[in-house]
């Protein structure tokens, strides 16, 4: 039927995945991406492009990936005339690795041999909370009985134990799993007793924002936490040696999906950039190829199966949603994700104790509910460069951080920039002297950070399956679709299972 056994629409992380697996198992793979460089969403610019190619370049970049620039300090234009961003390395929005990258990550890099005579660095950060005032260390994820002394004592006077939140984790079913992805956190917390105590409530709810980017308690899905400690975190910390909760990517998160797309190649997969998909053509209910625009013109591109990484919500714009069944139709339509605010702000010095700095810090609330808001605005920060010092110039520091927002409230830019003001005010407020400190800053916002939220009606099994129902050949692969933990890690198992349906190998998750 022609040069390739499948053609993959998109090099983001799921579609790598996918491809290489496919590749690796001897089919004969393309993956077409429309954008000049990998990764998606999760993809990198060193600052030295803004002044190369200019703010409009630096705009329609955000915009190709669900993203805007919201605001900025000094205005881009001028950021892009100066090179202000020169020797920085940006990610797209803030990109801390789950499991430093122990995780999903892991298991393909085992699947697919290494990543050849590639590199993937990624340096691990610990974790603390700030709440109503107070720290709260936080041991690496192997060491959870070197908990805070104050976390501690509210254990004890609850009678409990740290891991009771987490249940017999070892034996919990995939069919359990399942049950629980309709449950939500702050009804587990409450059933666990946990609800008891406000800072223990707090304390949970800002793991399960981390591990979800919802804000809202009553909204995040325990099933989606639970089967990632199960399936993820529990062996990573049975393998022995420590296990952290993220880590930063040297050279950008990017370098992963440059070692993966590597790794495809070798296998004797292509990848062409800057290559727009414009449909799927079908026939008879079966995939038959896709047309794609390039520098060359368009092209017809025949394959018996296509991979479709973009973001699920769009298929119907590729392909003619009277080919799906009506239920599935619906259910596409109705998804919905969860966006962020994304600051990365410039540094002149380090304005934080080391004691945060080496800590990815959260906090349930950075701008109160009465404000407009879904729930709280929680946060999420680091000094990236504390982490990773590849991604500021020597002397500088990077600050970055994400605000969860909804979908709904991350296309409002009123609401946005509330968040926006609130941010170095709060920052001034724990870190005197932090925005005298301050060079730039940067604030894009993204509409579909998770492109469908792990919420009690829509995380793991309850998202649309990896094999499209009513067309032959057609798959999925992305964090739209089934798959399961945080952000990258859920579309790199989700490209996993998809690349299972595919080739009929069982990868050993589920
Ligand atoms: C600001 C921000 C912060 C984030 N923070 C984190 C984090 O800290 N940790 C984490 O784990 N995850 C984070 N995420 C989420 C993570 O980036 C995504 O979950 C993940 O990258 C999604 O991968 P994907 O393969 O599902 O989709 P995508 O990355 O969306 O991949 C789809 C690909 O298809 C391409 N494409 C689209 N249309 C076409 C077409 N017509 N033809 C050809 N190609 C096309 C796109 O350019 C893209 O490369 C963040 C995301 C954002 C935006």
């Amino acid at each position: 039927m022609g040069k390739w056994d499948v053609v993959v629409i998109g090099a983001g992380v799921g579609g790598l995945t996918a491809g290489a697996l496919l590749a690796k198992e001897g089919y004969k793979t393309l993956v077409l991406e429309k954008d000049d460089r990998l990764g998606g969403r999760a993809m990198s610019l060193r600052g030295e492009e803004l002044k190369e190619k200019g703010a409009g370049w630096y705009r329609r970049l955000l915009a190709g990936q669900y993203s805007y620039l919201v605001d900025s300090s000094p205005a881009l234009e001028k950021m892009a005339e100066e090179g202000t961003l020169d020797g920085y390395v940006l990610d797209l929005g803030y990109h801390g690795v789950s499991v430093a990258g122990e995780g999903y990550f892991a298991r393909l890099r085992e699947l697919i041999g290494g990543y050849g005579s590639r590199e993937v660095v990624i340096n691990p950060f610990l974790t603390g909370s700030w709440i109503n005032g107070d720290f709260y260390r936080e041991p690496p994820l192997s060491e959870s009985n070197d908990l805070d002394e104050k976390i501690k004592a509210e254990l004890k006077r609850l009678n409990k134990r740290f891991l009771d939140f987490f249940g017999d984790l070892m034996s919990l079913t995939p069919e359990e799993a399942s049950e629980l992805d309709r449950v939500s956190l702050h009804d587990h917390l409450v059933k666990t007793g946990f609800a008891e105590s406000p800072v223990l409530y707090d304390y949970f709810r800002c793991i399960g924002t981390l591990i979800t980017t919802i804000n809202n308690p009553h909204d995040i899905s325990i099933g989606d936490i639970l089967r990632y400690s199960s399936q993820v975190l529990a062996p990573a910390i049975l393998r022995g040696g420590k296990v952290y909760v993220g880590g930063f990517t040297r050279d950008g998160v990017m370098a992963w999906s440059e070692a993966v797309a590597g790794r495809m190649r070798d296998f004797g997969g292509e990848i062409r950039l800057g290559a727009r998909v414009k449909g799927i053509q079908l026939e008879g209910g079966r995939v038959k190829g896709v047309t794609v625009e390039g520098s060359d013109g368009e092209e017809d591109i025949p394959a018996g199966r296509v991979v479709f990484n973009i973001p699920v919500q769009e298929l119907f714009e590729y392909v003619d949603e009277g080919a799906f069944p009506a239920d599935f139709v619906s259910r596409v339509r109705s998804l919905y994700g969860y966006g962020s605010l994304s600051p990365y702000i410039g540094l002149s010095d380090l304005p934080v104790p080391e004691e945060h700095a080496k800590r990815l810090m959260k906090t349930p609330c950075v701008v109160p509910r009465s404000e407009g808001f879904d729930w709280d605005v929680y946060m999420a920060w680091n000094i990236q460069s504390y982490i990773e010092p590849g991604c500021s110039p020597a002397g500088k520091h990077l600050f970055t951080a994400y605000l969860p927002l909804t979908e709904a409230e991350s296309h409002n830019r009123e609401l946005v920039m509330k968040v926006v003001r609130a941010v170095p005010d709060f920052l001034e407020g724990l870190y005197p002297g932090f925005k005298d400190c301050i060079e730039w800053e940067l604030y894009p916002v993204c509409v579909k950070l998770e492109g469908v939220a792990k919420s009690v009606s829509q995380a793991g099994s309850l998202k649309p399956d990896v094999k499209a129902p009513g067309v032959e050949g057609l798959y999925f692969a992305g964090d739209t679709v089934r798959g399961y933990g945080v952000a990258m890690d859920c579309a790199c198992s989700s490209g996993i299972l998809c690349a299972s349906a595919i080739t009929g190998v069982d990868y050993g998750i589920g």
